[in-house]
């Protein structure tokens, strides 16, 4: 992978013959006692200080990915829009610095269903983001929940259901990374002899969780599961050379894991 252009909001890299764009929606602020050591006990004034602070708060990017092979825009996660807290929603002008034409994205696929993945669907003022889109994929198991979400209403019946062994045309293979969510799942995509892993929520604070993929966050689904679901993905990224792109990694959230010392590194990209 190689970054062709950047800006405030965007990178776009190669991948084989595609082009790979990490779009910031923007970033939330959370607790420290959001994460969790072993025996689900949060975190406090124990917090390891490799963990940077924003007022006394972790704070997480919060990004999407495009999967561009020239003809079609494939969209991972969609961001928060107006739904959540106003430090997110930046997606439409992470899109036009990028020179990606919104009426190209024809499909859009969740990696789970929480509002900062699934609201950029509809833009702040309630026109739809994506005019033209055709496909609309949601995780089997999660259905129910997307169709929870009354701001979303109007694709409700639009969504359809994918699960673990789908195959996304002939560059896209969807693994299960359940826990965080029942239905959270990760999306490799492959090209020329490259592939990236975008993860969706496998991460939720770099700076500890790949040192320590033990810890877990407090709106894991199920504690277990998502701790298990990380260290998979962490070795199959760092043993099959696979990229990783994730919602929550640092702006732009794409690069590689390492294996170091009993856990993993983060070497961005
Ligand atoms: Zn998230």
């Amino acid at each position: 992978m190689h970054r062709i252009t950047s800006g405030e909001l965007h990178s776009t890299y190669t991948l084989g013959d595609l082009r790979i764009t990490a779009l910031r929606d923007g970033y939330v602020d959370m607790p420290v006692g959001r994460l969790r050591q072993r025996g689900a006990k949060p975190f406090g004034d124990d917090l390891p200080e490799q963990v940077p602070l924003f007022g006394g708060q972790l704070r997480l990017s919060v990004n999407a990915f495009a999967i561009d092979d020239g003809n079609e825009i494939i969209l991972i996660d969609t961001g928060a829009a107006n739904a959540w807290h106003p430090t997110m929603g930046r997606l439409p002008q992470a899109l036009d610095e990028a020179g990606i034409d919104v009426e190209k994205v024809r499909t859009v696929c969740f990696t789970h269903t929480h509002l900062d993945h699934i609201h950029g669907l509809v833009l702040a003022d309630g026109r739809d983001a994506f005019p033209r889109l055709a496909r609309l994929l949601v995780p089997r198991q999660e259905l129910g929940l997307f169709r929870t979400e009354a701001r979303l209403k109007r694709f409700h019946e639009m969504a359809q259901p994918f699960e673990a062994g789908d195959r996304l045309g002939t560059h896209v293979d969807i693994i299960g990374a359940h826990g965080h969510e029942v239905g959270h799942s990760c999306f490799r995509v492959s090209s020329g002899g490259e592939h990236i892993l975008i993860w969706g929520d496998t991460v939720h604070v770099p700076s500890l969780q790949f040192d320590r993929p033990e810890v877990t966050w407090e709106f894991d689904e199920d504690q277990d599961q998502a701790r298990e679901s990380r260290l998979r993905l962490l070795a199959l990224a760092a043993d099959d050379h696979c990229f990783v792109a994730g919602a929550h990694l640092d702006s732009p959230g794409i690069g590689r894991v390492v294996r170091s010392g009993g856990g993993f590194r983060f070497e961005p990209l």
